[in-house]
Formats: structure tokens, sequence, C-alpha cells
């Protein structure tokens, strides 16, 4: 077995440093190199590569591979760029990741709850308007995708108090949390949701599933707060639903095309907070400790960690 790690990154220089230097001091009997340190023949000898942004041309120069450790939670663009890859696809799964984005379904979740976007409009028009305040216990928050960082932060959300209910394809069970799963207990949670939080994966199906239909489900008044993909919500349906007060406000933390250009009409929506993707931002030190550990674990047992399922597409 080859211990060398092929690092390949559409990433700066100074990230890409960033990253060698903390997962390399972590890392048992094996070295990290760059793609461009390689020469041909000592790219037959790769098994394994660390990667951001690669481009798939590159990889396809190491005919040896057999998996990739990705430095992202979302591998969408990997899964639909490499779709004859005979190497597995390692997605970056860290608990400090999904203890991250809990807090911020939780603080978003509050900002919406406390009706805070209609106290910071009522202060610009100097109007002092108390508005019915809703028990917690009486908040229903639909969270759409019970994986890693769903389930996280419906635990959070329960804890604080709120009335939790949860969608996946296969049907869970989380204690305190009602769960659906299929067509028709999407709808159902749908119907009986006020604030619905989005932490699906990209895929196929989930593609553009918050569509016009879909969100005219969604009784008068709810909100939503995507955190996980853009291209999951349909932007134009949504604003529709904003100017028809159907939807009260959409906290958005990612977009269909990122950065938001400024020429999007979601700018200057009062009922849209713009966040520039930031509800869970990788953690350097926690998430080097787990590509180490699974780097490590590989030269010594030759497992691959848990592999991307291609065939569903997360
Ligand atoms: P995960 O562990 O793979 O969980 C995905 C969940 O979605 C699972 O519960 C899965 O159902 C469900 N799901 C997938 N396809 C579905 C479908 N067609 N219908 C119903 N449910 C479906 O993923 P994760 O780690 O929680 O991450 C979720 C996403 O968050 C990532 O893909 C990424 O895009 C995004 N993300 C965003 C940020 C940010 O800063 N904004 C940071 C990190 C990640 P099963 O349980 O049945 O498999």
């Amino acid at each position: 077995m080859n211990n060398q790690i092929v690092f390949i990154g559409k990433i700066t220089n100074k990230e890409r440093e960033t990253w060698i230097a903390t997962i390399t001091p972590l890392l048992i009997g094996a070295k990290i190199v760059t793609y461009d340190e390689l020469t041909t023949e000592q790219k037959l000898n790769i098994e394994v590569a660390i990667v951001a942004n690669p481009e798939p041309e590159q990889l396809a120069e190491f005919p040896n591979l057999r998996w990739i450790q990705s430095l992202w939670a979302g591998v969408e663009r990997l899964v639909a760029e490499l779709p004859n890859a005979k190497f597995d696809i390692v997605r970056m799964v860290d608990p400090t990741l999904a203890s991250t984005m809990a807090e911020a379904v939780l603080a978003w979740t509050l900002y919406l709850h406390r009706d805070m976007p209609k106290y910071l409009y009522q202060q610009k028009q100097k109007l002092w308007l108390e508005r019915d305040l809703i028990e917690i216990k009486d908040r229903h928050i639909g969270v759409l995708g019970l994986g890693k960082l769903g389930t996280a932060s419906a635990q959070k959300l329960l804890l604080n108090g709120f009335n939790v209910s949860g969608w996946s394809r296969s049907l869970t069970n989380i204690k305190g949390v009602k769960c659906f799963s299929g067509e028709e207990g999407f709808k159902e949670l749908l119907a009986q949701t006020n604030i619905l939080i989005c932490l699906l994966p990209l895929t196929n199906e989930t593609h553009a599933l918050l569509n016009a239909q879909s969100m005219s489900i969604l009784p008068p008044g709810a909100s939503i707060i995507n955190f996980s993909r853009g291209q999951i919500i349909d932007e134009k349906a949504l604003l529709q639903h904003l100017e028809s007060d159907h939807l009260a406000h959409a906290v958005l933390d990612v977009f269909e095309v990122e950065p938001l250009p400024v020429s999007s009409a979601l700018w200057d929506s009062p009922d849209i907070t713009i966040l520039p993707h930031i509800s869970a931002p990788t953690n350097i030190r926690t998430a080097s400790e787990l590509v180490a550990n699974n780097l490590t674990h590989y030269f010594e047992a030759g497992e691959i960690p848990e592999a991307v399922q291609r065939d569903r597409g997360y």
C-alpha cells in the first residue's frame, strides 16, 4: 500500500497550505502531497485524495484512486461531475458541524418565532406596536431532512420547547419528534408547519422540491429557513408567495447562484433575510481531526469510511 495522499482543490494556495499544515501533524504513517508535486508515474501509486472542489480532469489522472475525502459536507457537485468514477466519495461528517448548524437553526428559528423581522421593520417606521406572542410549544417547526444536520437541529429545537416534526426519505424515529416520510408525509408535514427548515441534500429528487405548489400547502403566515442548497427552492415561486403574503418571511443562507448576484430580486424583498452561506462553516480543526483519523485508519486497516451512495445522490 502506498502511503501518499494527494491534495486536489480549487481553493487558494493559502487555504490549501492551512489544511495541509493542520492535517499533517495528526496523520500517522502517511504523507500529503500536492497535485503539482507528482510526476505521471507517481500518480499511478496514489490511492487516496483529499479534495475541495476538484477538477474532474485532474482526478482522472489517478487511475488507481480508491476513494476521495471531501472537505465539505455537501457532495452534489462531486456526484454530478463524477458519474462514472470507480472510486468512492467520502464526505465531511463532523459532529461539530452538526452542532454549529443546530445553533444556527435555533438562532434563526427564534428570530422568526419572536417576530424580529417585523420589529426591525416597525423600528424603521418609528412604529410602537405590540404583536401577539405565540407560546413556543404552539410553534410548529418542520425539518426537511433528518440526517446528521437535521437530527441535531430537530433535537436542539425540541430541547428549547418547540413543537418539532421532521421528514426524511426512509421513516426514522427521533424521540419527541413527529417523523414523516414519502410524498403524503411531505404534504402532511407542510400542512401543519409554521416554520419550515430545509436541511436536505441537493439531488434529482430534491431539486425545486419547494416550488409554487408545495409552498402553497404551508399554512398562511408560515416562514422558511433554507440552510442546505439554493436549488431546492424555486426562488421565483418563493418571491411570489412572499409578495402575496401567503408566506411571512424567508431566511436564506444558500442560493441558486452564489455569491447572490447584485441584480437578484431577492436582495430587495423586505420579507427575506439574506445570509452569505455562513450557517455552518467548516471548522478546520475538528474537520482535520476527522480527515486524519479516516486516512490513518485506511492505511492501518485498509478500510474505506462510509461513502456516498451514488444511486441516491447523497
Ligand atoms: P445527510 O446526513 O446525508 O442527511 C440527509 C437527510 O435528507 C436524510 O435524512 C435523508 O433521508 C434526507 N433526504 C435525502 N433525500 C431525500 C428525499 N428525496 N426525500 C426525503 N428526504 C430525503 O446530510 P447532512 O449532513 O444532514 O447535510 C444536509 C445538507 O446540508 C448537505 O447535503 C449540504 O448540502 C448542506 N450543508 C449546508 C451547510 C451551510 O453552511 N449552509 C453546511 C453543511 C452542509 P434518509 O435519512 O432516509 O437518508
